[in-house]
């Protein structure tokens, strides 16, 4: 994930998104979260970071919302599963921040990245930043878990270049263990967004003992191969920078005594994408 630097915009500055944010909405009454959710004209951010290079193409900023109906037991920002744990920023101010970067987002060949949280939780909003980045000239890229991928139309989904689609498990069970949630959503998603021919970019945590199956990931390889959109594949070991927001939160931490994967495990994980004639890195 990101290690960006800090960006001085309001409260909005973080110099990554592992830091612990909380009830920075708190205050703000129910009807207008939701009617923000139903117009756009209002977001839910942890923060916004620059210096990415790990979120999309080039060096990129990346918009860290708040809100994720998923459940995983490997989450690094479980602060961000509650929405109103966000900071409220118009979209005005948001598309003023995103213009301050443009010239530098050009000149790295970057652009920006909207991650989470999961960003469909507030697809109106990711929508018109999407948009207001595109007119600016601006790359856009989402990263979701793809359940609500359902909320855009296809001429939404056009405003964004490239999806940072994460497909956490292919053993249903196995995925709702892990999520809470059933991957089906997901797969459909996939299955549009090839049918579509947008970009995507794979992204698969590695977990030992919990996302390591060669045989899972395997079946995971075969049916990103065949989808015929998806550019690269990027397996990410699992780590603990995450641990102490579930300690601080006092949420039940299951992953407690489980450790990285080995730089060979990686690599063979990588090795079963690469089978499948896919970029894996
Ligand atoms: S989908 Fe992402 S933000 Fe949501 S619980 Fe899973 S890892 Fe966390």
């Amino acid at each position: 994930m990101s290690t960006g630097q800090i960006v001085h915009i309001d409260r909005l500055e973080a110099k990554n998104p592992f830091e612990l944010r909380v009830r920075k909405g708190s205050a703000t009454p129910d009807y207008t979260v939701k009617r923000a959710l139903e117009t756009g004209d209002m977001g839910f951010l942890h923060s916004f970071t620059t210096g990415s290079t790990v979120d999309g193409p080039g060096v990129r900023v990346v918009g860290w919302t708040a809100g994720c109906q998923w459940r995983c037991l490997y989450c690094h920002n479980p602060d961000t599963w509650n929405i109103t744990n966000g900071t409220p920023v118009t979209l005005e101010r948001a598309v003023e921040v995103l213009g301050q970067y443009r010239h530098g987002l050009e000149a790295m060949s970057g652009g920006f990245t909207l991650s989470g949280g999961e960003p469909l939780v507030q697809d109106r909003f990711a929508v018109r930043l999407f948009s207001a980045a595109r007119a600016m000239g601006i790359h856009t890229a989402l990263d979701t878990n793809g359940a609500l991928g359902h909320k855009l139309t296809d001429a939404e989904l056009e405003t964004i270049d490239l999806v940072l689609l994460e497909i956490k498990a292919w053993d249903r069970a196995r995925h709702r263990r892990l999520t809470g949630r059933d991957v089906t959503q997901t797969l459909d998603f996939s299955l549009r967004l090839a049918d579509l021919k947008r970009p995507v970019w794979l992204r698969y945590v590695l977990v030992p003992g919990l996302t390591d199956d060669a045989e899972d990931i395997s079946r995971i390889a075969g049916f990103a191969s065949s989808l015929g959109n998806v550019e690269r594949v990027d397996v990410l070991p699992f780590h603990q920078m995450g641990r102490f927001k579930w300690d601080s939160l006092g949420i039940g931490y299951a992953l407690a005594n489980v450790d990285s994967p080995t730089p060979e495990a990686v690599e063979r994980a990588r090795e079963i994408f690469r089978a499948e004639g896919l970029k894996a890195f």
